[in-house]
């Protein structure tokens, strides 16, 4: 979920074409999983 600007994480309605609060709430997930990793690298 990290975006072309290192420091920043995306989700929901901004990046993926499905427009539901479920796919929302995935990628926030996602996202944590990913800011951790980076912050932990
Ligand atoms: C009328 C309507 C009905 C819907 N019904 C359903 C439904 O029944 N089921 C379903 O699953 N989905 C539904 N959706 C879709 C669902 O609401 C969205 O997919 C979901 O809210 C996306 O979440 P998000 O966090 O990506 O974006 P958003 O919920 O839009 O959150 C984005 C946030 O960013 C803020 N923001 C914007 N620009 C800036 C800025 N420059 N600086 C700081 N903050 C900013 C906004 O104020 C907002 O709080 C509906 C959508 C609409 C419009």
């Amino acid at each position: 979920m990290q975006s072309s600007v290192e420091k920043i994480f995306a989700g929901g309605d901004s990046v993926n074409s499905t427009a539901d609060a479920i796919s929302a709430i995935a990628d926030g997930f996602k996202a944590i999983k990913g800011i951790e990793k980076y912050l932990l690298k």
